[in-house]
């Protein structure tokens, strides 16, 4: 194996490509790549991001499979989180999350909706039955 020396400079360049790259497949990853995400059920807020099993990409030696995203902490356990601070797997599964959140906050009770009319007692429900029908 040849050993080939680069500069700082070939370095930070090398090092920006490779952000640049981690940040544009955490865009596709779950779209165009196939991972799949999975929540653990004893173990909120840390999902399982897994690649396809026909994925054509050759695995990276020392990369596995999946990797755990732990999105209250903001960590993933792949090798590219510990260079970056952050990763496709993480940029995937933030994305992801606030798009549930997204579609789900319309089902979601929020304090800005009013009470539904409740009846302190049958006495109090009675009276406002006879009030709407008169
Ligand atoms: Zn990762």
């Amino acid at each position: 194996m040849t050993m080939t020396t680069i500069n700082r400079t070939q370095y930070l360049n090398a090092a920006q490509k490779s952000l640049e790259t981690t940040i544009a497949r955490g865009e596709t990853l779950l779209t165009a790549d196939g991972y799949t995400i999975e929540p653990y059920a004893d173990r909120p807020g840390v999902y399982m991001v897994a690649r396809p099993e026909n994925d054509p990409r050759p695995l990276p030696k020392g990369s596995s499979a999946w990797n755990d995203v732990d999105v209250l902490n903001q960590e993933c356990t792949c090798a590219a989180f510990e260079f970056h601070g952050t990763c496709k797997h993480l940029i995937a599964t933030n994305k992801a999350v606030a798009e549930a959140a997204r579609l789900m906050a319309p089902l979601l009770p929020t304090q800005d909706k009013p009470a539904k009319r409740g009846f302190a007692s049958k006495e109090d429900f009675a009276r406002a039955v006879a009030a709407d029908f008169g």
